[in-house]
Protein backbone atom coordinates (compact mmCIF):
# COMPACT_ATOMS: atom_id res chain seq x y z
CA UNK A 1 0.00 0.00 0.00
CA UNK A 2 1.43 3.38 -0.61
CA UNK A 3 0.04 6.28 0.99
CA UNK A 4 0.70 10.02 0.91
CA UNK A 5 -0.86 12.48 3.47
CA UNK A 6 -3.59 14.37 2.42
CA UNK A 7 -4.94 16.55 5.31
CA UNK A 8 -4.99 17.18 9.04
CA UNK A 9 -8.15 17.39 10.64
CA UNK A 10 -8.45 19.57 13.85
CA UNK A 11 -11.57 20.00 16.17
CA UNK A 12 -12.46 23.79 16.84
CA UNK A 13 -14.65 25.08 19.11
CA UNK A 14 -15.13 28.60 17.43
CA UNK A 15 -13.80 28.52 13.10
CA UNK A 16 -13.61 31.96 13.04
CA UNK A 17 -11.30 32.93 15.86
CA UNK A 18 -9.61 29.75 14.91
CA UNK A 19 -9.24 30.43 11.37
CA UNK A 20 -7.92 34.31 12.32
CA UNK A 21 -5.19 33.20 14.44
CA UNK A 22 -3.82 30.56 11.56
CA UNK A 23 -3.68 33.58 9.02
CA UNK A 24 -2.41 35.93 11.29
CA UNK A 25 0.27 33.67 13.49
CA UNK A 26 1.10 31.33 10.50
CA UNK A 27 0.04 33.14 7.53
CA UNK A 28 -2.40 30.30 6.16
CA UNK A 29 -5.52 31.24 3.94
CA UNK A 30 -8.92 29.68 4.09
CA UNK A 31 -9.22 28.55 0.91
CA UNK A 32 -12.46 27.10 0.68
CA UNK A 33 -15.65 26.29 3.66
CA UNK A 34 -17.67 23.22 2.80
CA UNK A 35 -20.80 22.32 5.16
CA UNK A 36 -20.59 18.41 5.49
CA UNK A 37 -24.74 17.35 6.37
CA UNK A 38 -24.35 13.94 6.97
CA UNK A 39 -21.37 15.10 9.47
CA UNK A 40 -22.69 18.21 10.98
CA UNK A 41 -19.81 19.66 10.46
CA UNK A 42 -18.10 22.65 8.63
CA UNK A 43 -14.85 22.33 7.32
CA UNK A 44 -12.81 24.87 6.69
CA UNK A 45 -9.53 24.09 4.55
CA UNK A 46 -6.37 26.20 4.66
CA UNK A 47 -3.59 24.87 1.67
CA UNK A 48 -0.39 24.26 3.61
CA UNK A 49 2.42 23.30 1.39
CA UNK A 50 1.03 19.87 -0.20
CA UNK A 51 -1.23 18.93 2.16
CA UNK A 52 -4.46 20.80 4.01
CA UNK A 53 -5.12 21.27 7.77
CA UNK A 54 -9.08 20.75 7.96
CA UNK A 55 -10.53 22.86 10.71
CA UNK A 56 -13.99 21.14 11.97
CA UNK A 57 -16.54 23.02 13.88
CA UNK A 58 -19.62 21.30 14.88
CA UNK A 59 -23.06 23.10 13.87
CA UNK A 60 -25.22 20.79 16.10
CA UNK A 61 -24.71 19.20 19.35
CA UNK A 62 -25.13 15.52 18.31
CA UNK A 63 -22.57 16.45 16.02
CA UNK A 64 -19.03 13.71 16.65
CA UNK A 65 -17.07 16.65 16.29
CA UNK A 66 -19.03 18.21 19.73
CA UNK A 67 -18.62 14.97 21.15
CA UNK A 68 -14.68 15.09 20.65
CA UNK A 69 -14.87 18.70 22.16
CA UNK A 70 -16.91 17.59 25.29
CA UNK A 71 -14.74 14.67 25.61
CA UNK A 72 -11.23 16.04 25.20
CA UNK A 73 -11.39 19.72 24.28
CA UNK A 74 -10.39 21.45 20.80
CA UNK A 75 -6.68 19.45 18.99
CA UNK A 76 -6.05 16.58 16.47
CA UNK A 77 -8.61 15.08 15.62
CA UNK A 78 -7.68 12.76 12.47
CA UNK A 79 -4.89 12.31 10.37
CA UNK A 80 -6.18 11.46 6.75
CA UNK A 81 -3.75 9.92 4.24
CA UNK A 82 -4.89 9.25 0.67
CA UNK A 83 -4.37 5.99 -1.26
CA UNK A 84 -5.20 4.89 -5.19
CA UNK A 85 -7.61 2.09 -4.53
CA UNK A 86 -9.79 2.37 -0.70
CA UNK A 87 -10.90 -0.87 -1.65
CA UNK A 88 -7.73 -2.97 -1.84
CA UNK A 89 -6.38 -1.03 0.97
CA UNK A 90 -9.18 -2.10 3.62
CA UNK A 91 -8.91 -5.56 1.85
CA UNK A 92 -4.98 -5.77 2.94
CA UNK A 93 -5.96 -4.18 6.60
CA UNK A 94 -8.28 -6.80 6.90
CA UNK A 95 -6.37 -9.04 6.13
CA UNK A 96 -4.20 -8.33 8.18
CA UNK A 97 -6.52 -8.47 11.20
CA UNK A 98 -6.46 -4.66 11.82
CA UNK A 99 -9.71 -2.83 13.48
CA UNK A 100 -11.68 -0.79 11.15
CA UNK A 101 -14.18 1.45 12.18
CA UNK A 102 -15.40 1.24 8.23
CA UNK A 103 -15.13 -1.78 6.98
CA UNK A 104 -16.65 -0.36 3.71
CA UNK A 105 -15.83 3.10 1.97
CA UNK A 106 -18.20 5.79 2.59
CA UNK A 107 -18.44 8.80 0.49
CA UNK A 108 -16.75 11.76 1.90
CA UNK A 109 -16.54 15.47 1.00
CA UNK A 110 -15.79 16.73 -2.61
CA UNK A 111 -16.35 13.14 -4.03
CA UNK A 112 -14.15 10.80 -2.48
CA UNK A 113 -14.58 7.60 -0.60
CA UNK A 114 -13.30 7.38 3.39
CA UNK A 115 -13.30 4.84 5.93
CA UNK A 116 -11.48 5.11 8.98
CA UNK A 117 -9.16 3.16 10.84
CA UNK A 118 -10.07 2.44 14.77
CA UNK A 119 -7.69 4.93 16.86
CA UNK A 120 -6.61 2.07 19.32
CA UNK A 121 -4.81 0.41 16.15
CA UNK A 122 -2.53 3.46 15.54
CA UNK A 123 -1.09 4.25 18.78
CA UNK A 124 -4.05 6.59 19.53
CA UNK A 125 -4.53 8.13 16.22
CA UNK A 126 -7.94 8.48 14.56
CA UNK A 127 -6.59 7.51 9.90
CA UNK A 128 -8.78 8.28 7.60
CA UNK A 129 -8.01 6.61 4.44
CA UNK A 130 -9.53 8.89 1.36
CA UNK A 131 -9.63 7.65 -2.52
CA UNK A 132 -9.94 11.07 -3.51
CA UNK A 133 -12.51 11.40 -6.67
CA UNK A 134 -11.37 10.96 -10.33
CA UNK A 135 -10.86 14.25 -11.91
CA UNK A 136 -9.16 16.92 -13.66
CA UNK A 137 -5.57 17.65 -12.28
CA UNK A 138 -4.67 20.85 -12.01
CA UNK A 139 -3.57 23.27 -9.48
CA UNK A 140 -2.40 22.36 -6.02
CA UNK A 141 -5.33 20.68 -4.40
CA UNK A 142 -4.40 18.57 -7.27
CA UNK A 143 -8.39 17.36 -8.06
CA UNK A 144 -11.51 18.64 -9.10
CA UNK A 145 -13.85 16.03 -8.40
CA UNK A 146 -16.38 15.45 -10.93
CA UNK A 147 -19.89 14.23 -9.97
CA UNK A 148 -22.12 12.14 -12.16
CA UNK A 149 -24.87 11.22 -10.57
CA UNK A 150 -27.69 10.66 -11.39
CA UNK A 151 -29.28 11.89 -7.90
CA UNK A 152 -32.52 11.95 -6.58
CA UNK A 153 -34.68 13.66 -3.97
CA UNK A 154 -38.27 14.43 -3.08
CA UNK A 155 -39.82 18.04 -2.77
CA UNK A 156 -43.48 17.45 -1.64
CA UNK A 157 -44.99 15.30 -3.91
CA UNK A 158 -42.73 15.56 -6.84
CA UNK A 159 -39.70 13.30 -7.40
CA UNK A 160 -36.56 15.52 -8.42
CA UNK A 161 -33.46 14.03 -10.48
CA UNK A 162 -30.23 15.40 -11.21
CA UNK A 163 -29.38 14.08 -14.79
CA UNK A 164 -25.47 14.28 -16.28
CA UNK A 165 -24.57 15.34 -20.08
CA UNK A 166 -20.99 14.95 -19.17
CA UNK A 167 -18.74 17.60 -18.65
CA UNK A 168 -16.55 20.67 -20.51
CA UNK A 169 -14.53 22.93 -19.67
CA UNK A 170 -14.55 26.74 -20.07
CA UNK A 171 -11.85 29.29 -19.53
CA UNK A 172 -11.51 30.28 -15.85
CA UNK A 173 -11.18 34.22 -16.34
CA UNK A 174 -14.28 34.04 -18.37
CA UNK A 175 -16.57 31.75 -15.94
CA UNK A 176 -15.39 34.50 -12.92
CA UNK A 177 -15.19 38.02 -14.77
CA UNK A 178 -13.70 40.18 -12.64
CA UNK A 179 -13.16 38.27 -9.74
CA UNK A 180 -8.87 37.81 -9.88
CA UNK A 181 -7.65 34.29 -10.61
CA UNK A 182 -5.79 34.21 -7.10
CA UNK A 183 -9.64 34.07 -5.38
CA UNK A 184 -11.33 31.80 -7.71
CA UNK A 185 -8.21 28.97 -8.74
CA UNK A 186 -8.20 27.63 -5.67
CA UNK A 187 -12.10 26.51 -5.74
CA UNK A 188 -11.59 25.11 -9.35
CA UNK A 189 -8.48 25.03 -10.59
CA UNK A 190 -7.60 25.22 -14.10
CA UNK A 191 -6.11 22.78 -16.37
CA UNK A 192 -2.79 23.73 -18.47
CA UNK A 193 -5.13 25.90 -21.08
CA UNK A 194 -6.61 28.21 -18.60
CA UNK A 195 -10.08 25.96 -18.52
CA UNK A 196 -12.15 24.57 -15.54
CA UNK A 197 -14.25 21.89 -15.57
CA UNK A 198 -17.94 22.30 -15.66
CA UNK A 199 -20.68 19.92 -15.62
CA UNK A 200 -23.95 19.78 -17.22
CA UNK A 201 -26.80 18.58 -15.47
CA UNK A 202 -30.44 18.58 -16.52
CA UNK A 203 -33.02 18.08 -13.87
CA UNK A 204 -36.04 15.92 -14.59
CA UNK A 205 -39.00 17.01 -12.29
CA UNK A 206 -41.90 13.96 -11.30
CA UNK A 207 -44.93 14.63 -10.66
CA UNK A 208 -48.59 14.12 -12.38
CA UNK A 209 -46.30 14.98 -15.51
CA UNK A 210 -42.54 14.57 -16.29
CA UNK A 211 -40.90 18.03 -17.05
CA UNK A 212 -37.25 17.82 -18.31
CA UNK A 213 -35.30 21.15 -17.93
CA UNK A 214 -32.74 21.95 -20.32
CA UNK A 215 -30.75 19.02 -21.79
CA UNK A 216 -27.02 19.84 -22.18
CA UNK A 217 -25.32 20.11 -25.34
CA UNK A 218 -26.36 16.62 -26.97
CA UNK A 219 -24.28 15.61 -29.52
CA UNK A 220 -24.26 17.44 -32.54
CA UNK A 221 -21.01 19.16 -31.93
CA UNK A 222 -17.94 19.15 -34.03
CA UNK A 223 -15.01 17.53 -33.30
CA UNK A 224 -13.13 21.17 -33.18
CA UNK A 225 -15.44 22.60 -30.97
CA UNK A 226 -15.64 19.33 -28.68
CA UNK A 227 -11.90 20.04 -28.14
CA UNK A 228 -12.21 23.63 -27.64
CA UNK A 229 -14.55 23.19 -25.26
CA UNK A 230 -12.70 20.13 -23.63
CA UNK A 231 -15.68 18.02 -24.56
CA UNK A 232 -16.43 14.69 -21.89
CA UNK A 233 -19.22 12.87 -23.07
CA UNK A 234 -18.59 9.51 -22.51
CA UNK A 235 -21.28 9.55 -20.01
CA UNK A 236 -24.40 11.59 -21.41
CA UNK A 237 -27.73 12.44 -21.26
CA UNK A 238 -28.87 9.19 -22.82
CA UNK A 239 -26.66 7.31 -19.98
CA UNK A 240 -28.26 9.53 -17.23
CA UNK A 241 -31.58 8.46 -18.86
CA UNK A 242 -31.65 5.20 -18.42
CA UNK A 243 -29.89 4.85 -15.51
CA UNK A 244 -32.67 6.99 -14.29
CA UNK A 245 -35.24 4.37 -15.35
CA UNK A 246 -36.06 6.95 -17.40
CA UNK A 247 -36.54 7.22 -21.93
CA UNK A 248 -37.09 10.03 -24.29
CA UNK A 249 -40.68 8.55 -24.65
CA UNK A 250 -41.08 9.20 -20.69
CA UNK A 251 -41.11 13.45 -20.91
CA UNK A 252 -43.93 14.97 -21.09
CA UNK A 253 -42.84 18.31 -21.35
CA UNK A 254 -38.99 20.29 -22.08
CA UNK A 255 -38.39 23.58 -20.97
CA UNK A 256 -35.62 25.91 -21.38
CA UNK A 257 -33.63 27.63 -19.24
CA UNK A 258 -32.38 29.90 -22.08
CA UNK A 259 -31.30 28.48 -25.68
CA UNK A 260 -26.97 28.52 -24.71
CA UNK A 261 -26.09 25.69 -26.48
CA UNK A 262 -24.76 24.22 -23.63
CA UNK A 263 -28.47 23.90 -22.19
CA UNK A 264 -30.49 23.54 -25.45
CA UNK A 265 -28.35 21.09 -27.67
CA UNK A 266 -29.71 18.04 -26.83
CA UNK A 267 -33.32 19.20 -27.08
CA UNK A 268 -32.89 18.39 -31.11
CA UNK A 269 -31.18 15.69 -32.79
CA UNK A 270 -29.82 14.65 -36.21
CA UNK A 271 -31.33 11.55 -38.27
CA UNK A 272 -29.48 9.13 -40.43
CA UNK A 273 -30.86 11.06 -43.14
CA UNK A 274 -28.89 14.19 -42.20
CA UNK A 275 -32.57 16.28 -40.72
CA UNK A 276 -33.04 17.34 -37.39
CA UNK A 277 -36.13 16.48 -35.38
CA UNK A 278 -37.00 16.89 -31.72
CA UNK A 279 -35.19 14.54 -29.62
CA UNK A 280 -38.36 13.97 -26.91
CA UNK A 281 -40.78 12.56 -29.61
CA UNK A 282 -43.80 13.12 -27.31
CA UNK A 283 -42.87 16.25 -25.75
CA UNK A 284 -43.91 19.84 -25.64
CA UNK A 285 -41.49 22.39 -25.45
CA UNK A 286 -41.45 25.27 -23.75
CA UNK A 287 -38.99 28.52 -24.17
CA UNK A 288 -39.33 32.53 -23.15
CA UNK A 289 -40.71 34.53 -26.42
CA UNK A 290 -38.07 37.42 -25.62
CA UNK A 291 -35.29 34.84 -25.19
CA UNK A 292 -36.75 33.29 -28.16
CA UNK A 293 -36.29 36.39 -30.70
CA UNK A 294 -32.53 37.37 -28.96
CA UNK A 295 -31.51 33.59 -30.12
CA UNK A 296 -33.33 34.39 -33.63
CA UNK A 297 -31.85 37.83 -34.04
CA UNK A 298 -27.94 37.31 -32.61
CA UNK A 299 -25.32 39.61 -32.62
CA UNK A 300 -21.42 39.28 -32.64
CA UNK A 301 -21.21 38.99 -29.18
CA UNK A 302 -24.03 36.15 -28.45
CA UNK A 303 -23.98 34.64 -31.70
CA UNK A 304 -21.59 31.53 -31.16
CA UNK A 305 -23.73 30.44 -28.06
CA UNK A 306 -26.88 30.41 -30.42
CA UNK A 307 -26.75 27.68 -32.85
CA UNK A 308 -30.35 27.62 -34.52
CA UNK A 309 -29.69 23.66 -35.33
CA UNK A 310 -30.74 23.45 -31.15
CA UNK A 311 -34.10 24.99 -31.04
CA UNK A 312 -35.36 26.34 -35.10
CA UNK A 313 -36.37 22.37 -35.92
CA UNK A 314 -38.57 22.77 -32.49
CA UNK A 315 -40.83 25.34 -34.49
CA UNK A 316 -40.36 23.85 -37.95
CA UNK A 317 -42.10 20.49 -35.79
CA UNK A 318 -45.01 22.99 -34.35
CA UNK A 319 -43.76 21.40 -30.63
CA UNK A 320 -42.75 24.65 -29.00
CA UNK A 321 -44.69 27.10 -27.02
CA UNK A 322 -43.63 30.01 -26.03
CA UNK A 323 -44.28 31.87 -22.81
CA UNK A 324 -43.73 35.26 -21.05
CA UNK A 325 -42.27 36.01 -17.54
CA UNK A 326 -43.68 33.78 -14.77
CA UNK A 327 -45.55 31.31 -16.89
CA UNK A 328 -46.33 28.17 -14.54
CA UNK A 329 -45.11 25.06 -16.71
CA UNK A 330 -47.02 22.72 -14.19
CA UNK A 331 -48.81 22.85 -11.25
CA UNK A 332 -46.10 24.20 -8.76
CA UNK A 333 -43.24 24.56 -11.70
CA UNK A 334 -42.85 27.90 -13.22
CA UNK A 335 -40.77 30.45 -14.89
CA UNK A 336 -38.78 32.93 -12.89
CA UNK A 337 -36.85 35.56 -14.60
CA UNK A 338 -33.43 36.76 -13.62
CA UNK A 339 -32.33 38.13 -16.77
CA UNK A 340 -28.57 39.16 -16.33
CA UNK A 341 -26.76 36.58 -18.14
CA UNK A 342 -29.23 37.57 -21.51
CA UNK A 343 -31.89 39.63 -21.20
CA UNK A 344 -34.38 37.00 -20.67
CA UNK A 345 -32.63 33.92 -18.61
CA UNK A 346 -34.82 32.34 -16.03
CA UNK A 347 -34.61 30.34 -13.57
CA UNK A 348 -36.88 27.93 -12.97
CA UNK A 349 -39.10 27.27 -9.42
CA UNK A 350 -40.19 24.15 -8.20
CA UNK A 351 -43.00 23.96 -5.32
CA UNK A 352 -44.76 21.24 -3.51
CA UNK A 353 -45.26 20.36 -0.05
CA UNK A 354 -44.64 24.27 1.39
CA UNK A 355 -40.72 23.12 0.26
CA UNK A 356 -39.06 25.17 -2.73
CA UNK A 357 -36.47 24.10 -5.14
CA UNK A 358 -34.46 26.12 -7.86
CA UNK A 359 -32.97 24.86 -10.96
CA UNK A 360 -30.44 28.23 -10.90
CA UNK A 361 -29.38 27.83 -14.94
CA UNK A 362 -26.62 30.42 -15.58
CA UNK A 363 -27.46 32.77 -13.17
CA UNK A 364 -25.54 30.85 -10.38
CA UNK A 365 -23.43 28.03 -12.95
CA UNK A 366 -21.63 26.71 -9.78
CA UNK A 367 -21.96 27.00 -6.15
CA UNK A 368 -18.74 29.00 -6.44
CA UNK A 369 -20.84 31.29 -7.99
CA UNK A 370 -22.64 32.37 -4.86
CA UNK A 371 -21.23 35.36 -3.52
CA UNK A 372 -22.91 38.33 -4.95
CA UNK A 373 -20.19 39.65 -7.32
CA UNK A 374 -18.76 36.36 -8.70
CA UNK A 375 -20.71 36.85 -11.63
CA UNK A 376 -19.40 35.11 -15.36
CA UNK A 377 -17.52 37.66 -17.54
CA UNK A 378 -19.65 35.67 -19.93
CA UNK A 379 -23.35 37.83 -18.76
CA UNK A 380 -24.86 40.33 -21.10
CA UNK A 381 -25.86 42.53 -17.84
CA UNK A 382 -23.74 41.87 -15.21
CA UNK A 383 -25.32 44.52 -12.88
CA UNK A 384 -28.31 42.49 -13.24
CA UNK A 385 -27.14 39.61 -12.18
CA UNK A 386 -25.81 41.36 -9.25
CA UNK A 387 -29.34 42.97 -8.63
CA UNK A 388 -31.07 39.39 -8.50
CA UNK A 389 -28.54 37.30 -7.01
CA UNK A 390 -28.30 40.06 -4.01
CA UNK A 391 -32.24 39.67 -3.50
CA UNK A 392 -32.42 35.66 -4.79
CA UNK A 393 -29.96 34.38 -1.90
CA UNK A 394 -31.90 36.29 0.70
CA UNK A 395 -34.69 34.62 -0.20
CA UNK A 396 -33.11 31.14 -0.50
CA UNK A 397 -31.13 31.16 2.55
CA UNK A 398 -34.33 32.35 5.01
CA UNK A 399 -36.35 29.96 2.93
CA UNK A 400 -34.34 27.16 2.84
CA UNK A 401 -34.32 26.64 -0.73
CA UNK A 402 -32.81 23.48 -2.99
CA UNK A 403 -30.71 25.27 -5.38
CA UNK A 404 -29.38 22.99 -8.26
CA UNK A 405 -26.15 24.51 -9.80
CA UNK A 406 -26.22 23.32 -13.58
CA UNK A 407 -22.37 23.74 -14.12
CA UNK A 408 -21.22 22.40 -11.19
CA UNK A 409 -18.50 19.62 -11.46
CA UNK A 410 -18.35 18.48 -8.25
CA UNK A 411 -22.15 18.79 -7.04
CA UNK A 412 -25.77 18.69 -8.07
CA UNK A 413 -27.52 20.49 -5.46
CA UNK A 414 -27.29 22.32 -1.91
CA UNK A 415 -28.24 24.17 0.75
CA UNK A 416 -27.54 28.24 1.28
CA UNK A 417 -26.35 28.68 4.31
CA UNK A 418 -24.76 31.96 6.26
CA UNK A 419 -22.62 31.81 9.33
CA UNK A 420 -21.60 34.43 10.59
CA UNK A 421 -21.51 36.64 7.45
CA UNK A 422 -19.64 34.04 5.25
CA UNK A 423 -22.00 32.24 2.87
CA UNK A 424 -21.43 28.38 2.06
CA UNK A 425 -23.30 25.67 0.23
CA UNK A 426 -24.17 22.45 2.11
CA UNK A 427 -24.07 20.06 -0.47
CA UNK A 428 -27.67 17.62 -0.92
CA UNK A 429 -27.15 16.29 -4.00
ZN1 LIG B 1 -25.81 30.53 -20.94
ZN1 LIG C 1 -24.44 27.68 -19.45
Amino acid sequence: MKVRLDHIGIAVADAAAATAWYRDRLGLAVAHVEHVGSQQVTAHFLPAGECLLELLEATAPSSPIAKFLEKRGPGLHHVALAVDDIRAALAELTAAGVRLIDQQPRPGAEGALVAFIHPSEAQGVLVELKQPAVGVRAGHLATVPLFRGPARTTLGSLELVSLSDGFFALDGGAMFGVVPRTLWERRLPPDDRHRIPLGMRPLVVRGDQTVLIDAGCGDKIDAKCAAIYGLDRQYHLAHALADAGLTVEDIDIVVASHLHFDHVGGFTERRADGTLAPRFPRARYIAHAGEWHDATHPHERNRASYLGENFLPLMDAGVLTLVADGAEIVPGVRYRRSGGHTAHHQVVTIESGGRTAVFAADMYPTSVHVPDPWVMGYDLYPVDTLAFKRAFAREAVDGEYLVFFEHDPSMAAGYLRERGGTRTVERVL
